[in-house]
């Protein structure tokens, strides 16, 4: 079924997988689940990381009545800029902990990731403007890894710390239902090609993605029926399209890093190779972009170079 501007499928009987379809800019809006009431589990709905406009998260609560609880997977952007809208709409907010206060203070979010190279703060209010971010009052925190428990709704979250300190993904044992949130599993649609797994901070780590990765085929290939994520299509066992996608991107990148290194002085210092490589625009258009966009993706492509420069080098020795 579909609201205006939302696809809205179905991955189970009762628990939907929610997209908004136009978006305002690109860090403004994440896919999540609609756990709908069922007796006996949940007497109201709830939702997982459904980062959407406010206008669509009233029609979602229009359409499937008060949401009690909604959980967020981690202090990105595109996961924390309209989760005030759901607390406004009667919700309880829950959120990883550290990141959780990235959802109260947008100052919180300057300071937890390392924004250094950013000219200061008032590039990070453009950027949260951009995406329409407000701070939501209150957050419960829980810690990457915890159980929780809605009435009888079981949430298991499960920390996939490669691409951020509090990145979670959500295992519903009862429902067989595995979303790995920001993974890097972006198709939306089979074939479709995306950007991959996102590793553009100093605290992002390549060699825990990949046991990251690892970790999710194992959860989805035992016991899950489904897998769903931030951006992307929905996912049947046993298909392990999802995973071969995510390492094949991981080696692309590195593949693209190793030949621009090609060009370069192996004598130069990790920092030295990273700024001649920024350069040449390896994975953002970045000579396209102007004043503050410029900046935050010139320091994401320095840590997703620098991060595949070090791998390479310890590769090597
Ligand atoms: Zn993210």
């Amino acid at each position: 079924m579909n609201l205006d501007n939302l696809q809205i499928s179905k991955v189970t009987e009762d628990v939907l997988l929610v997209h908004q379809i136009k978006i305002p800019s690109n860090f403004s809006c994440s896919d999540g689940l609609l756990i709908l009431p069922k007796e006996g589990r949940n007497s109201k709905a709830i939702a997982l990381d459904i980062n959407i406009e406010p206008e669509h998260i009233n029609a979602v609560v229009r359409e499937f009545g008060p949401v009690s609880d909604y959980v967020n997977t981690h202090g990105h952007m595109d996961h924390i800029a309209h989760v005030h809208n759901w607390e406004q709409a009667g919700a309880t907010i829950h959120a990883p902990s550290p990141e959780s206060m990235c959802l109260t203070d947008i100052k919180h979010f300057f300071q937890s990731f390392d924004w250094r190279g950013v000219k200061d703060f008032s590039s990070i209010e453009q950027f949260a403007m951009l995406n329409k971010f407000k701070e939501c009052e209150n957050v419960v925190p829980f810690m990457p890894g915890d159980k929780l428990m809605f009435e009888n709704c079981i949430i298991e979250t499960i920390s996939f710390s490669g691409h951020s300190q509090s990145h979670v993904g959500f295992f519903l044992p009862l429902e067989k239902i595995l979303h790995v949130s920001c993974l890097g599993f972006d198709q939306p649609a089979p074939g479709v090609d995306g950007f991959g797994p996102w590793y553009g901070f100093k605290q992002c780590s390549i060699e825990q993605y990949i046991k990251d990765i690892d970790h999710a085929e194992s959860i989805f290939l035992e016991k899950s029926n489904f897998l769903t994520s931030s951006h992307a299509h929905i996912v049947k066992n046993p298909d392990t399209g999802p995973f071969k996608y995510m390492r094949n991107k991981i080696i692309k990148n590195q593949q693209i890093v190793d030949q621009a290194l090609k060009t370069l002085d192996p004598h130069l210092s990790i920092e030295e190779k990273v700024y001649e490589l920024l350069k040449n625009d390896l994975f953002f258009p970045k000579s396209k972009m102007k004043g503050f966009l410029h900046e935050l993706y010139a320091l994401w492509e320095s840590h997703t170079i620098k991060h595949h420069v070090e791998r390479s080098e310890t590769l090597i020795n």
